[in-house]
């Protein structure tokens, strides 16, 4: 919208918008935009409350049980910390005296106890889901991009696509996942421009050629400076990365009488092959391979759950071989479906009331084996054995 409703004021050289209508218009549609980013957040917040206490109950569990367990450090070391069992003990004992004390005080402080319970924990739950970080995000940045100072971020709220298209946010998980390997390699760049900075620094800094005042006729395309080992660095990095035949394109060239001839000459040409060619190549290299592990990775999930059963994990080849209907065994024999609502079923039911089926399943939920699983196994191929 503001594509069209934002001009430069001729005389001040402030931008505005066209028309004081205009201008009303994008401030009605902040303050909307602002309402429903706040309806957002809150609607959100209240349908997924009880998912977000778990989430954050779950959390907390974990913790203790790590503290209790191997101490507060990290890795197998950790074990050695291992604090007593008391912690947990007294934690708990700590939390159950408070909320006896509350429930004791009149109506009103219980009433403010449990919206500030409230409060709390929908600030601890920004830790806990992505989509309401986003969410509340969202609607700080309308707040301020409705006022005048803030107009930069309509342009920013957009986004927001990243959220809206997966492929989008595969894009940007491949940095996250890669960020060790890129980081490291951006480490070494850095080191390599650092030492390329001082070395010219040290040996040619009035190659550096900027504006001189007074002879502003004669001045190059590209101002570079090297007064300083800073201003080095900077001109370096800036330059070094940007041209095409890396920094001795910017530099000012050496004549072939010059002393430096043969000093330019190997550093232009070590440049340009080591940080142009090897390390930036080695930057889109890591890049542009995760994008295929990506895909291929992508790809493999996308054939198992195509064409394989989900619970006996038996090819959809293999049925075509045996002449079993492929729909026939995923929606009738083996139908995940049915197995979720018997699992939910027998999790529900009291042991006491337990067949011997529902018995065996329930021990071995308990227990975390998969056994009861026909895997690899299928009534309709072989008489039911296990597949080779
Ligand atoms: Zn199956």
């Amino acid at each position: 919208m503001f594509i069209f409703f934002l001009t430069i004021d001729k005389n001040t050289g402030v931008i505005k918008f066209n028309s004081y209508s205009q201008s009303l218009i994008s401030l009605w549609v902040g303050i909307m935009q602002t309402t429903i980013a706040g309806i957002v957040v809150l609607s959100y917040y209240i349908e997924q409350r009880a998912n977000l206490k778990h989430k954050i109950q779950i959390s907390q569990d974990q913790k203790i049980h790590d503290i209790t367990q191997y101490g507060n450090t990290k890795g197998s070391q950790g074990y050695g910390n291992k604090k007593s069992d008391k912690m947990e003990v007294s934690a708990g004992q700590q939390k159950a005296s408070i909320g006896k004390k509350i429930t004791k005080q009149n109506s009103v402080i219980k009433f403010f106890y449990l919206i500030l319970k409230e409060i709390a924990q929908f600030i601890r739950s920004i830790n806990h889901d992505k989509n309401h970080t986003r969410n509340i995000m969202y609607f700080w940045i309308s707040i301020y991009a409705s006022s005048d100072s803030g107009m930069l971020f309509n342009a920013l709220l957009l986004i927001d696509i990243i959220n809206k298209i997966k492929t989008l946010g595969n894009v940007l998980s491949i940095f996250k996942e890669n960020a060790v390997a890129l980081m490291s390699t951006l480490a070494l760049f850095f080191v390599l421009l650092y030492f390329s900075a001082f070395f010219s620094f040290q040996t040619f800094r009035t190659d550096f050629i900027h504006i001189e005042e007074g002879f502003e006729d004669e001045a190059p395309g590209i101002n570079l400076y090297c007064e300083t080992l800073v201003q080095c660095l900077v001109s370096t990095i800036n330059f070094g990365l940007r041209a095409g035949g890396g920094l001795g394109d910017f530099l000012d060239q050496a004549t072939w009488d010059s002393d430096q001839y043969w000093t330019r000459y190997i550093f232009d040409f070590m440049f340009f092959m080591v940080i142009n060619i090897i390390l930036m190549n080695i930057f889109f290299g890591i890049i542009i391979d995760s994008f295929a592990d990506k895909r291929a990775s992508e790809a493999e999930i996308e054939s198992e759950v195509q064409g394989q059963c989900f619970i006996c994990g038996i090819s959809k080849s293999t049925f075509e071989i045996e002449n079993v209907p492929w729909k026939d065994h995923i929606f009738q024999q083996h139908n995940m479906h049915a197995y979720l609502s018997f699992i939910i079923h027998v999790k529900q039911k009291r042991e006491t009331e337990c067949t011997g089926i529902e018995k065996y399943v329930k021990h071995c939920l308990d227990t975390g084996i998969i056994i009861f699983f026909p895997i690899n196994r299928c009534l309709a191929i072989n008489g039911g054995e296990t597949m080779e």
